[in-house]
């Protein structure tokens, strides 16, 4: 048979099975076959510059290295052409019509993993060149090879059993691939669409990708270039294009690894955190590609949730284009990457504490609340994410941090663990009953004014071998302060807690005198340890109609104060008078410790005691 009349080719039978999942699945994201074209007419430009290396006899040696695309809203087609390698008669044949090839392979292997017909497999994997009779019902592919003694053909098939190849004149170097569209996917027929769809998935393909007059392509892929070449304004200007942000970003981690897999990764902190702004829960935005063309934009799984805040690029070339989240292989491949970059950006802010530490400072002040959140839950990460803690303390100044670390050198050789105190905000702190106990004996603590931090402090648990310990709670023990004369006896003391609880009935679980008060008279303290104020608060939140789980109250008096001494004397001469004002310092000190609930009775008392001035 002469080369010239067309020949007719039966695919081969996995093509077949391919070719009627794609043309009858109901897979939404059809433009996906877009990505995959471009792709591979990048991959074809790619072996051709390769080629020029070696070999001086190229066909149309002079053509532009670029992509075209042109759509024809009239004529319902899209057309992709390139001037890259090229496909001979039988590199057609054995290209198109076998499954020869990766890609696709993958795909109908996962599809006789899982049975059935997935739709979703389609997206996640791509189904290479295929993917065009997803939208047409029509596929040329008109291809001649650099071999300067090829002639060019016309490869043409509908997607059904068949396909047919003939020879075509007056081709140049390349591949043109023109798709007739089907009826309901004339959308694709429109430069805006397309536009649109390369911008998303192509937008740093190393060749130009030309849409009618634009220039589809214009940031270059600036991860991977080195370092040393580019300028502080390229950084910004790739960080607004590829994450849609408006400000500078805050910090950048710009790295590339070999081993155990080659990684590109250009990462960036933006300036706020729009989580604690009020707005959603941020989704990851870390884009994975392969050589440029771009396979995920928010990988769910390439990053730990905790580092959701970081915007950026991660390349590898190890990943197969086509890759699943399914197949177990796969899934190991996005556990490594994101192993190594989870350690490499722990390791750059480990660096920026040391090295800036007024700008790590800044950036903590706007994104620590992600390193907590890791801190308390990746037990991966835990051990590297609590030294990147920093805390205001009661030896800082208003305003200023200090690490676990740098607060475990000033500890004494007595001080056994980590004192930290939560509460809305320094003030409120430092004037509340606990503070001063530990003051009195210098002993450092940590103070936490977010919400979560309760919940990080105790999942935490402890630094350096050393307990987290919350200076509110009942069990922290304290050395015996020097006593100062005049003040109750040990007698005394016993008579007047005894006489307390009797007085103060069921209000409170336990009267006793206290080591950790100074100046204050007297100290609340919930005897449930893990009813905090705040758990408190939220579970009344939580349950606004329901019991209040009664209130455990220890109550701490200081020997030492004078008006305990007053109500000792008291409870002797006017008992009456003596229960309203043990009733009101076992309020203030319920007020103090946040745990004050019904104000109403403390109104009455108050204008009882008043009534006596
Ligand atoms: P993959 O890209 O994973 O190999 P595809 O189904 O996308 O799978 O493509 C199949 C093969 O067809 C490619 O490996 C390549 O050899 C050939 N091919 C596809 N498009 C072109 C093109 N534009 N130029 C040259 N060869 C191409
Ligand atoms: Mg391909």
């Amino acid at each position: 048979m002469s080369k010239t009349t067309p020949q007719k080719f039966e695919f081969q039978a996995e093509i077949k099975q391919l070719l009627d999942i794609v043309i009858h699945s109901l897979y939404t994201e059809k433009e996906i076959f877009v990505r995959e074209l471009v792709s591979n007419a990048s991959d074809a430009l790619e072996k051709l510059r390769h080629t020029q290396i070696t070999e001086q006899d190229i066909h149309d040696d002079k053509l532009e290295l670029e992509i075209t695309v042109s759509t024809d809203e009239k004529a319902k087609t899209i057309t992709i052409q390139d001037h890259g390698i090229g496909m001979t008669r039988d590199e057609l044949v054995e290209n198109l019509g076998t499954i020869a090839h990766s890609g696709s392979k993958a795909f109908l292997n996962a599809i006789k993993e899982g049975g059935a017909k997935n739709d979703n497999l389609i997206g996640q994997f791509g189904v290479g060149f295929y993917s065009a009779f997803m939208v047409g019902d029509s596929v040329k592919v008109y291809s001649r090879s650099w071999k300067k003694d090829e002639v060019g053909h016309v490869w043409s098939s509908d997607g059904s059993g068949s396909y047919e190849i003939e020879e075509s004149a007056d081709l140049q170097r390349g591949t043109k691939i023109v798709i007739t569209l089907k009826e309901d996917c004339a959308e694709y027929a429109k430069d805006s669409t397309i536009k649109d769809i390369l911008e998303r998935y192509s937008a740093f393909v190393s060749f130009p990708i030309k849409l009618g007059d634009d220039h589809v392509n214009t940031v270059t892929a600036l991860w991977l270039r080195s370092k040393n070449e580019i300028k502080e304004e390229e950084y910004t200007e790739f960080y607004k294009f590829q994450s849609h942000a408006h400000d500078d970003p805050r910090l950048r981690l710009h790295f590339s690894a070999d081993a155990p897999l080659a990684i590109n990764a250009l990462l960036f902190v933006p300036q706020s955190n729009s989580e604690k702004m009020g707005f959603s829960r941020l989704e990851p935005s870390v884009s994975l590609y392969c050589r440029k063309v771009m396979i995920d934009a928010k990988p769910k799984d390439l990053l730990p949730e905790w580092l959701r805040f970081v915007k950026g690029v991660v390349d590898s070339e190890d990943l197969p284009l086509n890759i699943s989240r399914e197949t177990m292989q796969d899934k190991a491949l996005i556990d490594k990457l994101n192993k190594v970059i989870t350690k490499r950006f722990l390791k750059f802010l480990e660096n920026e504490a040391k090295n800036r530490v007024e700008g790590y400072n800044e950036f903590y002040k706007e994104f620590g609340i992600f390193l907590k959140e890791g801190a308390a839950m990746d037990f991966n990460h835990k051990d590297q994410l609590i030294k990147l803690l920093r805390f205001e303390s009661s030896l800082t100044e208003k305003g200023k941090t200090t690490s676990l670390a740098d607060y475990v050198s000033r500890m004494g050789e007595e001080q056994k663990e980590i004192y930290y105190l939560v509460g809305p905000n320094r003030a409120s702190i430092e004037s509340g009953p606990y503070l001063e106990a530990f003051k009195a004996r210098n002993l450092e603590v940590l103070f936490c004014y977010e919400a979560v931090d309760e919940y990080v402090m105790t999942n935490v648990r402890e630094f350096d071998s050393k307990n987290l310990k919350a200076a509110n709670s009942s069990d922290v023990e304290l050395s015996d302060l020097d006593q100062p004369e005049g003040k109750l006896s040990k007698n005394e003391i016993e008579k007047l807690t005894k006489w307390l609880k009797e007085t103060l009935g069921d209000r409170v679980q336990e009267v006793k005198s206290s080591t950790r008060l100074v100046d204050s008279p007297a100290l609340a303290l919930n005897a449930d340890q893990f009813m905090t104020p705040q758990m408190r608060q939220m579970m009344k939140s939580m349950n606004k109609d329901g019991e209040d789980t009664p209130l455990k109250i220890n109550l701490e008096i200081n020997p030492r104060s004078a008006l305990m001494k007053r109500v000792y004397d008291l409870s002797g001469a006017d008992p009456e008078k003596a229960g309203l004002v043990a009733g009101q310092i076992l309020d203030n000190a319920l007020i103090s410790a946040g745990l004050l609930e019904d104000a109403t009775p403390m109104v009455q008392r108050m204008y009882k005691l008043l009534e006596q001035v």
